[in-house]
């Protein structure tokens, strides 16, 4: 690691690390650890991070008027600036009880938080970012007076990366892979929710009227060909960081419906090109979603081979509703008979498989009837889960008391036999 100072004239105080290195193995902290290699440089209020590329990825308030010291904004490759917090509730009751995580990412544009903190309205928070265009004005002036020649390198690749050229970045991302990446599965939180994505089919078999993140295209596969092309185009677009990318997302809605050969296909391809490896003990995550009925047609050939696969494979469930009334008012043209079967399928692949975890969410909301809630509490109550999987519950997008779920929620995990955590909706 090396490590310089230097003085501005407008005094700001920069401490410069061209390259640091955190642990490569990705495991769940209360402090915001940084993984892999990255580059970092220190104000006197603030710490910015950078990936290998030079585009600033994080930044964190040091003064004692931060929230929290382990609070931060990150920016997603979708080009999101995204506040984590630390929640009003610290320990096992607070975000990490129903997240899962210890911290609630904040979105900038509208979800289904059960949770909403107003960061936007504090200005020690939003000067954050006030301050990173300050930054870019310092680093700016320090090349042009040939200032701290080491850092040269970086500094070219910060400039490289300002606001418009991140931007264009994200919408280059879109291209490649044909759109953007409306919702992540929840399971992507292992990952910090960076994944790289590889579209191997669009739309969905279904068209659920409840639905907010649903395409209007009808189920299509993308050839060979087109993944193959994807995959060149992202390597060349992730560039350097490839090195510090862990998991793999095959998009789109219900992936899993493209079949054994397309998925284990893309999902080989992608490995060999981004030079996925396994990280001391953990191997690459790599993510799909499923519907029900793509789940209760895949046959066991499909389970053994991505099993065989050099990654863990999460397989994320959209079950919704055990309660005829519910799937019929939601608008999902799936029978709480197949519901039922495709849950008990999702313990008997969990049990069978070391490699493959399958988890599912539901929906929650003020509307819904009692019948929803009570059918839900028996299936995960008389569930026989004996190894992994994890039901996310989902707040539906326009339900008007979102606090109020909570108690809710503990209610329901209470009584289950398996972990049941909060579904928030992110893009990429
Ligand atoms: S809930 Fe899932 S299956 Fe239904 S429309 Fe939305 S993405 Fe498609």
């Amino acid at each position: 690691m090396m490590m310089e100072t230097m003085d501005f004239s407008q005094q700001q105080h920069l401490m410069i690390s061209l390259e640091k290195e955190g642990p490569e193995k990705r495991v769940k902290q209360t402090f915001p650890l940084r993984f892999g290699r990255y580059s970092e440089i220190r104000t006197r209020d603030f710490e910015f991070c950078f990936n290998l590329n030079g585009e600033i990825k994080s930044i964190r308030g040091l003064k004692p008027d931060w929230p929290h010291p382990a609070e931060q904004f990150k920016r997603t490759v979708g080009n999101d600036w995204v506040y984590y917090t630390v929640g009003d509730k610290s320990g096992y009751d607070g975000v990490v009880s129903w997240m899962g995580e210890y911290y609630l990412p904040c979105l900038p544009y509208p979800s289904n938080p059960v949770w909403e903190i107003k960061y936007f309205s504090n200005p020690v928070v939003m000067g954050a970012l006030a301050e990173w265009s300050q930054l870019f004005a310092n680093l700016h002036m320090a090349r042009s007076k040939g200032m701290y020649p080491h850092a040269r390198g970086l500094m070219e690749r910060i400039l490289a990366h300002d606001d418009q050229r991140l931007y264009e970045r994200s919408q280059a991302l879109n291209r490649i892979i044909g759109a953007r990446v409306s919702v992540l599965p929840p399971d992507t939180r292992h990952a910090d929710y960076d994944v790289i994505p590889l579209t191997i089919s669009d739309g969905c078999l279904y068209h659920c009227k409840f639905c907010c993140v649903k395409s209007d295209q009808k189920f299509q596969k993308r050839s060979k060909e087109n993944i193959q092309e994807q995959i060149t185009g992202l390597k060349h677009h992730f560039g350097a960081d490839l090195v510090n990318c862990h998991a793999l997302f095959l998009g789109n809605h219900d992936a899993l419906a493209a079949g054994e050969d397309l998925i284990c296909f893309s999902a080989e391809e992608a490995y060999r090109a981004f030079g996925f490896r396994p990280r001391m003990d953990q191997k690459p995550f790599l993510y799909l979603f499923g519907s029900v009925g793509s789940f209760l047609r895949s046959g066991p050939a499909l389970f053994e081979r991505l099993n065989q696969l050099p990654f863990y494979t999460y397989i994320n469930i959209g079950f919704e509703s055990v309660d005829p009334g519910t799937l019929s008012l939601i608008g999902k043209p799936v029978t709480s008979q197949e519901v039922q079967e495709a849950f008990e399928k999702m313990i008997g692949i969990n049990a069978a498989f070391d490699r493959i975890e399958v988890t599912g969410n539901f929906i929650v909301g003020d509307h819904l009837s009692p019948d929803h809630d009570n059918s839900l509490a028996r299936l995960l109550t008389h569930s026989d889960a004996k190894t992994k999987g994890v039901i996310y519950l989902s707040p539906l997008k326009d339900n008007p008391k979102k606090r109020e779920l909570l108690p809710r929620f503990y209610a329901i995990k209470k009584e289950s036999c398996l972990p049941v955590l909060v579904y928030l909706i992110q893009r990429l």
